[in-house]
């Protein structure tokens, strides 16, 4: 196998580097797909802290789960992790990657690390991080082995992919006045449809349904100590109800989030009956959703970084005003060191893309992405189908819009410099030029694996000579 290193320079701070990696010219052309799915309980100790209701938890209202699907076609593999987790750092996504590397030769940036982003479980971290660090480390151990034993159990399969609408999320960005409150905005943007990826058998039994919607499982959140998996819980639950089966003979169901971060599944706070109510709305939907085939095709991947600039802090004099007004608050004491050292920063935005021939394109976007970043994505791929996967790869911070960047101070709780964004480890959300250079990042994974494909028919009609 060899590897082509495309390396890319952009103005504005914009490095990208694409690996990507065609088939040999001696490898037969695709007859069929591969496929194994494995699933593997991640259910913490009781007491570990939850984001939703901001304490320790209490009990288990239902299990978590990491979930493992592996697509290949016959020479190349990729690995889709979903995992009911608030989100995992980017350093930890790319140990779960490099690991898999080891233990079964599938490069590392073949591999999509997605959380759901419930509110009602914890976040893994790596040991040297922090207090989540055991769990962290469990985590780790059970994914990786259970995608060694997906890559062990490879079948030939057939793939359908398909769309269908629902909306269980709102717009959580309403104006008022001058800026923006979070509450439900019926006019804000939304992604109002769940994308379903079915994986059979040869003989139609199912191994796998893969389905994305983009929403906060908040439906709980601060209503209950109880761990849950929120809405996409609920939904595996009620389509494992509806379908039969849910286990690796009968077929898995794996929850992949969209993007997200401006949207919350409805109702905030509803609790956990309205919880199982919501995701019956969108079980429903993948019921109704009526698939189309994705045609046998060599699998193409390719993954970019591009570096998001971020907002310069205040100046110094402003920080000290701030920090004199809060002493203790340990977020303006390093927002005051960064005022002084007044250097240029960025934050990693990974990217990755895994096209199957033409047809089918999964795109992923790390941290907490607006939803206009997939609805954008949507509307320019060049594939029939196109998923696009929020929370992957690292989930760091929110990442809005450059026109809510634009709004400063008054940009509400997620584009704000004095919200989210001193709440994340930057301190300082990203500057509104962060827009053009994701979409800019989005069209050259496009860009590269398109001219893989090229590079492949050419060697395949080489060697056909
Ligand atoms: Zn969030």
């Amino acid at each position: 196998m060899w590897r082509i290193l495309i390396s890319c320079q952009y103005a504005l701070a914009l490095f990208a580097t694409v690996l990507v990696y065609p088939m040999r010219a001696d490898e037969p052309s695709v007859a069929t797909f591969w496929a194994a799915a494995a699933e593997v309980n991640i259910t913490p100790q009781i007491g570990i802290p939850l984001v939703g209701p901001g304490s320790a938890s209490t009990g288990v209202a239902d299990e978590l789960f990491a979930r493992i699907l592996v697509l290949s076609d016959g020479h190349q593999s990729v690995v889709i992790v979903t995992s009911d987790l608030v989100g995992v750092g980017i350093p930890y996504a790319e140990a779960v990657g490099a690991a898999i590397e080891k233990k079964t030769g599938i490069p590392a940036g073949r591999v999509m690390f997605n959380c759901s982003h419930t509110h009602s479980g914890p976040g893994a971290s790596l040991p040297e991080d922090d207090t989540e660090a055991s769990y962290g480390r469990e985590v780790f151990g059970k994914v990786v082995a259970a995608t060694v034993d997906c890559v062990s159990r490879l079948e030939p399969a057939r793939l359908r992919a398909g769309r269908e609408a629902v909306q269980i999320g709102f717009n959580r960005r309403m104006p008022r006045g001058d800026g923006i409150t979070m509450a439900p905005n019926p006019h804000g943007s939304v992604v109002p449809w769940v994308d379903v990826l079915g994986v059979y058998r040869k003989d139609g039994t199912r191994i796998a349904i893969l389905f994305s919607y983009a929403a906060h499982p908040v439906v709980i959140h601060s209503a209950s100590t109880l761990i849950s998996a929120d809405y996409p819980g609920y939904a595996v639950a009620h389509l494992r109800r509806m379908l039969g089966g849910g286990d690796a003979e009968s077929g898995l169901l794996l929850f992949a989030q969209g993007c997200g971060g401006n949207i919350n599944a409805f109702p905030l706070k509803g609790g956990l009956e309205a919880c199982s109510r919501t995701g019956l709305v969108l079980a429903q939907a993948v019921t109704r959703v009526s698939l189309e085939d994705v045609p046998p095709a060599p699998i193409r991947d390719a993954s970019l970084t591009v570096q998001l600039p971020l907002q310069k802090p205040p100046p110094v004099a402003e920080c000290k005003r701030l920090l004199a007004a809060d002493p203790d608050d340990q977020r303006l004491v390093e927002l005051l060191q960064l005022a002084k050292e007044n250097k240029p920063r960025t934050m990693p935005y990974p990217i990755r893309g895994f096209a199957l021939g033409n047809t089918l394109c999964i795109l992923s976007l790390p941290h907490e992405s607006f939803c206009d970043y997939q609805l954008w994505a949507d509307g320019e791929s060049p594939y029939r189908d196109t998923f696009v996967f929020g929370y992957t790869g690292g989930v760091h911070a929110y990442v809005a819009t450059a026109r809510a960047y634009r709004m400063g101070l008054l940009g509400g709780y997620e584009a704000s410099p004095r919200r989210s964004g001193l709440n994340s480890q930057y301190r300082t959300p990203p500057q509104p030029v962060a827009e053009q250079i994701i979409k800019g990042g989005i069209t050259e994974i496009w860009r590269s694996l398109a001219q893989s494909a090229e590079n492949q028919s050419a060697q395949t009609q080489s060697s056909a000579k």
